[in-house]
C-alpha cells in the first residue's frame, strides 16, 4: 500500500473531539457517563488507525470525510450500548439443569425475594434485639429455625459449604489428622476439593480404603493419638457403582463412639424433603442424616435446599460453640441480604406442601409431566406465530433433564423440549447469538439441534425465549 494512500487514509480520520462535537454523541452524553463515552471513542479511532497502518482496514479512495464520520459515530453507539450493559444479567435458562453452578443455581422463592428487598432498601435489626435494644445476633434467628427444622442442638450458618468445611476442620482439627475415605476426595466444579480444603484448614489428611471400597476397619486401624476427627464426603456430582463399600455414616458413628472421636458429614446438597414420591432418587435427608448421630453436618444453602448461597452447619453445641469463637467465622459471614433470604427459604418449609409449591428448586425438580407438555406446546405455537417456517423446524419432543449443583447425578427427569433446527446456520452459530441476547439464552446442543427444555424456562419467558430466538435467527 502506498505512503500517499495511508497519508489519506489518516488524513480522513477524525480527531477524538470532531467525533465529540457530533450531534448524535452530545445526545448520547446526556444519557450515559462521558468517561464511557470517550473511552469508546478513543479506543475506536485507536483501533482504526492502527488498521489503516498495518494494512487491514482498507478505505475507498472516495469516501468523503462526513461519511468515515458517521460510520465512527455508529461505532461508538454501539460500543456504548454494550459497555453500560451490566455484566452480570439475566439469562434464560433453557438447558433443564435446574441447579447450574454456571447460571446462579437456586432462584429465590417470592417472600426470600421480597425479604431481600425489605433489608436492601431499609435498616434493620440485623444485629440488634428489638427486645432489649442492645446488641444482637445476625444469626439467631436462622439458628432457631434451622434447630426445628431438622432437630441439630445448634446451627450456624457461613458464606457456602466450602466456607462451613473449612471452618468445621480449622475448628475442630487444626494440626491433627481426618480420616477420610479414598472414595469420598472429590472435587466439587469450581476448585472445591477436599484435600485442598483440607491442606487450608490445617488439619492432615489421612486416606483409607481403596476409590470403590471402604470397610470400617480402615479407619479403626488409621487411628492414632493424632486423630481429631472422621470425615465423610457425600460424593455429590459422581456415583461409583458395582463392586463397591461405603462406610456409613451410621458405621462411622459408631466407631467415633468407641474411640471418642467426633464424625462430620459433609452433604454437599443436603435436602430437608424426602423427595423420592416425586420419582426422584431416594437420598437421605439432613433430618435423617442427623438422625445417625454424627457431630456436624454441613450442606448448601442454594443447592437443593433451594435458597441463597450460604454454608449450613448443624450439629452438637460443644462443637458449634467453638467453630463460633473461631476468628475465621468472622471472615466468612454472611450479609444482611442472605440473612433475609434464608430466613423466609426455611420459613417456607414449616409447611412442606408450600414449600414444595414456592421454592422454585422444588417446584422444577417435582413439576409433572402434563404441564411441562403443556408449556412445550405454548413454546411451540409462540414460535410459530414469531417465526418464519422457512427460517427453521421445530417440534415438540420429551427429553431429559438434569437435577445440578452436584445434586442427584443420576437423575433423569424426564421432561418436554422444544427442539429447533436453523436452516441457514449451524445451532452452535444460534446457541452463539443467543448468548449475546439481551436477556441471554441458553440451552443445549445436540446433533446440530437447539434443545429448550421446559422445565427450567417460567410461563412467563415463553414469549421472550421465542423472541430472542426469533431476533437471533434474523
Ligand atoms: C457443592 C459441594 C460443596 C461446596 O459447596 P458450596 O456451597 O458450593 O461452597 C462441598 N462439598 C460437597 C460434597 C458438595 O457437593
Amino acid at each position: 500500500m502506498s505512503e500517499n494512500y495511508m497519508g489519506k487514509s489518516l488524513r480522513l480520520l477524525p480527531s477524538v473531539d470532531e467525533v465529540l462535537r457530533d450531534g448524535r454523541v452530545t445526545e448520547m452524553l446526556e444519557n450515559h457517563p462521558r468517561i464511557v463515552i470517550l473511552e469508546a471513542v478513543r479506543a475506536i479511532l485507536t483501533d482504526k488507525r492502527k488498521g489503516i497502518l498495518s494494512g487491514a482496514v482498507k478505505m475507498r479512495q472516495d469516501i468523503k470525510k462526513e461519511e468515515y464520520l458517521d460510520m465512527i459515530v455508529e461505532t461508538t453507539a454501539a460500543a456504548v450500548k454494550r459497555s453500560v450493559q451490566p455484566n452480570l444479567r439475566r439469562v434464560i435458562n433453557a438447558t433443564g439443569v435446574i441447579l447450574h453452578t454456571n447460571l446462579g443455581r437456586a432462584l429465590l422463592s417470592k417472600r426470600a425475594r421480597e425479604a431481600v428487598n425489605i433489608v436492601a432498601s431499609n435498616y434493620s435489626n440485623l444485629e440488634l434485639d428489638l427486645k432489649t435494644g442492645r446488641r444482637g445476633s445476625r444469626y439467631a434467628a436462622l439458628e432457631n429455625l434451622l434447630t426445628s427444622l431438622t432437630g441439630a442442638e445448634d446451627a450456624l450458618v457461613v458464606n457456602n459449604n466450602a466456607a462451613a468445611v473449612l471452618l468445621a476442620l480449622s475448628t475442630a482439627a487444626r494440626e491433627r489428622e481426618v480420616i477420610v475415605s479414598r472414595g469420598q476426595l472429590v472435587e466439587i466444579g469450581g476448585s472445591f476439593r477436599i484435600p485442598e480444603v483440607m491442606a487450608q484448614s490445617g488439619a492432615k489428611l489421612v486416606e483409607v480404603g481403596a476409590t470403590n471400597k471402604t470397610h470400617p476397619e480402615d479407619y479403626r486401624k488409621a487411628i492414632c493419638g493424632e486423630t481429631a476427627m472422621l470425615l465423610h464426603v457425600h460424593t455429590s456430582n459422581y456415583r461409583i457403582i458395582g463392586f463397591t463399600r461405603e462406610t456409613t455414616v451410621s458405621e462411622l458413628v459408631e466407631i467415633g463412639r468407641e474411640y471418642n472421636l467426633p464424625v462430620m458429614s459433609d452433604l454437599g446438597s443436603g435436602s430437608l424433603l424426602d423427595l423420592s414420591r416425586f420419582g426422584l432418587p431416594r437420598e437421605p435427608t439432613v433430618q435423617e442424616v442427623l438422625g445417625a448421630g454424627p457431630d456436624i453436618v454441613t450442606f448448601s444453602g442454594d443447592k437443593l435446599l433451594g435458597g441463597p448461597q450460604a454454608g449450613i452447619i448443624l450439629g452438637r453445641r460443644t462443637y458449634i460453640e467453638k467453630m463460633k469463637k473461631n476468628p475465621l467465622t468472622r471472615a466468612v459471614r454472611i450479609d444482611k441480604m442472605t440473612v433475609a433470604a434464608l430466613e423466609a427459604t426455611l420459613r417456607e418449609y414449616q409447611d412442606e406442601d408450600k414449600a414444595i409449591r414456592e421454592i422454585p428448586t422444588l417446584q422444577m425438580l417435582t413439576i409433572n409431566q402434563e404441564i411441562l407438555k403443556k408449556r412445550a406446546y405454548n413454546l411451540e405455537s409462540i414460535l410459530q406465530s414469531v417465526l418464519d417456517k422457512t427460517i427453521a423446524e421445530f417440534a415438540v419432543e420429551k427429553g431429559v433433564s438434569a437435577v445440578g449443583g452436584g445434586a442427584m447425578p443420576t437423575a433423569e427427569l424426564l421432561t418436554a423440549v422444544v427442539v429447533l433446527s436453523p436452516r441457514n446456520i449451524s445451532a452452535g452459530e444460534l446457541q452463539a447469538t443467543l448468548r449475546h441476547g439481551d436477556p441471554a439464552v441458553m440451552g443445549r446442543v445436540q446433533e446440530d439441534r437447539f434443545i429448550m427444555d421446559c422445565r427450567t424456562i417460567g410461563d412467563t419467558e415463553l414469549q421472550l425465549l421465542a423472541e430472542a430466538v426469533a431476533q437471533a435467527l434474523k
